[in-house]
């Protein structure tokens, strides 16, 4: 097991949709307990296998009151009810946060890594980051559900992470409101660029569909 590098937008890994699972193998299991790892190195509550440029519908979750991990395969929202504003960030967005419409409850489906289905009907923290989740899979970010550009905040800097908040010279009080900015934009403030990654690249060791 190990931890791998997660990506930051505009990689576009994070703007593709993964494929599914045909059979949970080793090399899947080894993906989602990498996942574990990494999703926990950068104590996150969920991590999607886009995040680590893997194209495989794998994603993991750790709600902070629970001490194991959940590995989810083929994941599916089923069924949403109700709607509810929260406050959300990803682990591919560093040093924001922002104000989004999610469900109250969702119903949800997929396989464990003994590949058994598992159906759950989820609320709070658990059914935000579900969809959270899920939507990685699908291309989409969080900063897509943004109902306007005064939802979305900038993070105090932080000093374990000084290095994500290299260009912040500008004032940084909490509730800075700042335009939705675009994935590079935000790329460009962070200072950070990851090479771009060819499009076409993606593993070979699946058939879509
Ligand atoms: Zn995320």
């Amino acid at each position: 097991m190990a931890v791998r590098q997660i990506l930051f937008i505009p990689d576009p890994m994070l703007r593709r949709r993964a494929r599914k699972v045909q059979s949970i193998d080793s090399s899947v299991l080894r993906l989602a307990h990498d996942m574990v790892d990494t999703m926990r190195d950068s104590a996150g509550v969920g991590l999607a296998a886009n995040q680590v440029g893997d194209l495989r519908r794998v994603i993991v979750l750790q709600m902070p009151e629970e001490e194991e991990a959940r590995i989810y395969i083929n994941p599916e929202i089923i069924r949403r009810e109700g709607e509810r504003e929260v406050e959300e960030g990803c682990l591919s967005i560093p040093g924001y946060r922002g104000f989004i419409t999610r469900s109250v409850t969702i119903r949800f489906r997929a396989l464990d890594h003994e590949a058994k289905v598992v159906k759950i009907k989820a609320d709070e923290l658990l059914a935000q980051a579900l969809e959270h989740e899920v939507d990685h899979l699908n291309g989409i970010l969080y900063t897509d559900h943004l109902a306007s550009h005064e939802k979305l905040f900038r993070l105090e800097s932080r000093s374990d992470e000084a290095e994500d908040e290299e260009d912040d010279s500008e004032d940084s009080s909490h509730d800075e409101r700042l335009s939705v900015p675009t994935d590079q934009e935000i790329l460009n403030i962070l200072g950070s660029g990851s090479p771009p990654v060819d499009a076409r690249e993606a593993p070979a060791t699946l058939k879509i569909r």
